[in-house]
Formats: C-alpha cells, structure tokens, sequence
C-alpha cells in the first residue's frame, strides 16, 4: 500500500475524496470550518510536491439533482483563504466540460468538483458514475474518514480505476493511526467513557470494548437503561425498555471479563425536559416519579473523574448528559476537564462522536486531549470491529 508521507505527487493529478459537508448560514457563507482545515495538510502535499489536486466531496443531503443551497461553490472562498491559493470550480462533478477542466489543470491547481450528491449514483456506488469521476487523474486519494464507511462511488468504489496508485490523506492516516493504538495497543489502564442518549446505538462498540477495557464508565441518558435493568427506580428517565435484557447481560459480561464498570451514583433530576425546568438530585436509582434525570451529580462527577485522572488511555463517546442547556452541562464538561488532565499527564486521549467533539470544543479542550475523531458514524463503525468498504478499498 503506497504512503502519503513518501509519495511524490510531482506532474500528477490526484482526485481526492474530502470531507467538505460544512455547515452553511442563511447567506452561504462556512461557518464552521474544522472539515476544510482537515484536509489541508492533503492538498498542500498534494500542490507542493509539484501536482494537482480535484477535490470531490458532498454537502448535505440533496433529494432530487442540484440544489443551489447544496452547491460547493459555496466552500470555494473559504477554501482560497484557508490554501492561499485560487482555486478553480467545476459546476458538474463528471462530464466533458469538467473532464476539459482537469485536463487544463497544471502544477499547483486546485479544482474543486460540484457535489457528488446531486447524482444518485454517488450514494448507489454505481461504477459507470465512478469511472467518469476517476477520468483524466492518475492517483486517488481518500481523505474523508466520516464517509469511510459507506461504499459510495466516491469513497470505495472509484479505487478499482486505480489498482495500484490509490492511497489515504494524512487525515485518514492519523484517524486510522489514533483507533488502531487505542485497540490494539493501549497503555493501561484504559477507561472508555460511553454517554449519549441511546444504548441501541452503542451496543456493539460496548460488546467491542469489553474485551480491551479496563473500565467502562457509563453516563448520559443510556445509564438509566442499566440502572433499571438492575433494579433501579428511573422515574421519567430515557429508558429503552426493549434494552433491558441487553444492559444487564453488558454489566455482567464486564463482571465475568474483570472490566470496572461505573453508573452514575446521582443525577441532576429536572421535573420536564427543559431548560427553565425546577431542578432536585438524587441518587440514580431513586430518581421520584415524574422526574428525569437530565445530568449526572456530584458523586459521579468526582467517581468518573478519579478513574479518568488514574487512566493511561481514554476513548470518549456521547455526553454525560443534556449538555446543550447549561443547567445540565456541568457533569459533560467536569469529564472533558478530567480527560485533559489526564492527557496533560501522559494519558492517550481520542474523543469521538458528534456530540462529545461538542462538547470538548464548547469548553475548549480541543488542543488539550490527544485526538478528536472527525469521523462519528464510521470511528463507532471502526470501534464496533467492522470493516469499513472506504478503507478496505485502499488497504
Ligand atoms: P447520542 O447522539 O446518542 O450520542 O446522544 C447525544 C444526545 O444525548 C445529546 O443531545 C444529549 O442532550 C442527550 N442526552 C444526554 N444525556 C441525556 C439524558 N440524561 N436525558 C436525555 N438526553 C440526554
């Protein structure tokens, strides 16, 4: 498999799959740009070493062909600023006017592609679609980790018109490189923090983890589903019901397998779902009838924390709880302090999963942990043990 690091991309033209699905306002402009920042360090090997670069990519979620509010040109000045560099746009990602682009582009361009997703045939990883996009470039280049886990025509399926020059961008490399030390070679003790709403969609990252762990720290609306299926009252608490069985059988697989698991002692409860709602505390497993909880308390807070503090490496996924109003975001950003002090300690730390990146950005301990995924849905996909179709294309 060739390496991004000692690939010479001098006089080619390397097609390159990012993650450019940004979010936009009212007036189109980025307002968030973390995904074009990522794939940087790409482009830049890409122009510096005497290629260029087409970059493709989607935005958002178009039903039917093109629309404006969808339209990758919206990325194009952003992505000027952020590479110095003018950057040409292809209002069609395949076709012949674009194709006469690629064939136009000289050393140190960059041309950016209109979106794959205003053709079915993206989603549908049709191979005709993922020919036309391979057309008039010699290398692919897959840098979009939060995609890796679908075959698209874009992600998987256009790496069969490069048998031998496809390779990952430096933000698959590090992503690849953070997951596989975490499951394969852990300093310990390792500590996974789980939190989030649902258990349903954290089951098999959890049954993954069992095995490596050493502590299983379990917050967030989902702790209320072990708690009950222990016997616990949870008043209005989220609890999937149909879960129960499943919840009991994790706390005893982790009994069986030596793993430490940790429920929080006590919850802020809250009388409705809501940020103005009357607030109580109590432990977990006595929250009143009519009550939820919405955050975890004080005893857990200082019981999570002294295991994160004590632990050499740490995967966070999902928040402690509704961290999104501020009466219930203390546990979620007490356990973002603790991961950084850890890590300030020497602990390993990779944060991952929509929320909890969130959450470490709103108390800005970004630069503090060791690694934030940018990949939610394919990182738990990883997690979970599975082979994701966008890296197996390349390996
Ligand atoms: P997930 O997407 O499953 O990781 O869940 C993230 C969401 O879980 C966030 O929007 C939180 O507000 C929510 N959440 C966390 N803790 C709780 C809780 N105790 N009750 C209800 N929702 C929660």
């Amino acid at each position: 498999m060739k390496n991004i690091n000692s690939y010479n991309f001098k006089g080619k033209k390397a097609i390159v799959r990012v993650d450019f699905n940004v979010p936009l306002n009212s007036n189109f402009m980025v307002t968030d740009n973390t995904r074009i920042k990522g794939a940087l360090p790409t482009i830049i090997k890409i122009i510096d070493d005497g290629g260029s670069a087409v970059l493709m990519s989607h935005l958002g979620r178009p039903k039917e062909g093109p629309e404006e509010r969808f339209s990758l040109k919206h990325v194009v000045s952003e992505l000027e600023r952020l590479t110095g560099t003018d950057v040409k746009f292809a209002p069609d990602c395949i076709g012949d006017e674009t194709l006469k682009l690629k064939e136009s582009l000289k050393p140190g361009d960059i041309l950016l592609l209109e979106n794959l997703r205003f053709y079915k045939e993206e989603t549908k990883g049709d191979e005709g679609f993922a020919e036309k996009l391979a057309e008039g470039c010699d290398v692919y280049v897959n840098d979009a980790f939060g995609t890796a886990h679908r075959a698209h025509a874009s992600t998987t399926i256009i790496a069969r018109f490069f048998p031998d020059e496809k390779l990952f961008g430096f933000l698959i490399n590090k992503e690849l490189e953070s997951m596989d030390k975490l499951m394969h070679d852990p300093e310990r003790p390792f500590t996974a923090i789980m939190g989030g709403a649902k258990v349903s969609d954290k089951i098999l990252i959890i049954e993954n983890l069992l095995g490596r762990v050493d502590n299983l720290i379990i917050g967030g609306g989902m702790a209320y589903t072990f708690i009950k299926s222990q016997g616990g009252q949870i008043g209005n608490s989220l609890c999937e019901e149909d879960k129960l069985d499943i919840a009991l059988n994790i706390i005893k697989s982790a009994r069986r397998k030596n793993v430490n698991i940790y429920l929080p002692a006590d919850s802020i409860n809250a009388d409705k779902f809501d940020e103005n709602a009357k607030t109580d505390k109590s432990d977990s497993e006595s929250v009143k009838e009519g009550w939820m909880g919405l955050d975890i308390g004080e005893k857990a807070i200082r019981e999570f924390s002294e295991v994160i503090r004590g632990s050499k490496t740490i995967l966070w996924n999902g928040p402690m709880g509704v961290f999104e109003m501020e009466k219930f975001s203390k546990g979620t950003s007490e356990i973002a302090k603790a991961i950084a002090e850890a890590t300030d300690k020497g602990a390993f730390s990779l944060i991952g999963g929509g929320d909890s990146v969130a959450a470490i950005n709103k108390n800005k301990l970004a630069d503090k942990v060791s690694y934030v995924s940018t990949g939610g849905g394919a990182m738990l996909e990883y997690m979970e043990g599975k082979v994701l179709p966008g890296i197996a294309a390349i390996r």
